[in-house]
């Protein structure tokens, strides 16, 4: 018998916070191998980068942005 138990905590929706070698990365989608370059765009929707992907051959020196946030949306200029 259940007396009255109706506390049905939603277990659903909260698996943001596992970051497992499955996660994807780049414009490729695909999980980190290899050499990654990072997106200095706090917005950026991929964040890290194969390097073959983004056509860079060495590591960035300073900030670096990728495609998406150099073409897509303008940054902001001060
Ligand atoms: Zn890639
Ligand atoms: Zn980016």
């Amino acid at each position: 018998m259940n007396d009255g138990e109706d506390e049905d905590v939603e277990m659903d929706g909260e698996e943001e916070q596992d970051e497992g070698d499955d996660k994807k990365y780049c414009i490729c989608h695909s999980v980190s191998y290899g050499n990654m370059v990072a997106c200095d765009n706090d917005d950026c929707p991929h964040e890290w980068f194969h390097w073959s992907c983004v056509g860079v051959k060495q590591e960035p020196v300073g900030k670096w942005f990728c495609p998406d946030c150099t073409q897509g949306r303008s940054l902001n200029k001060r």
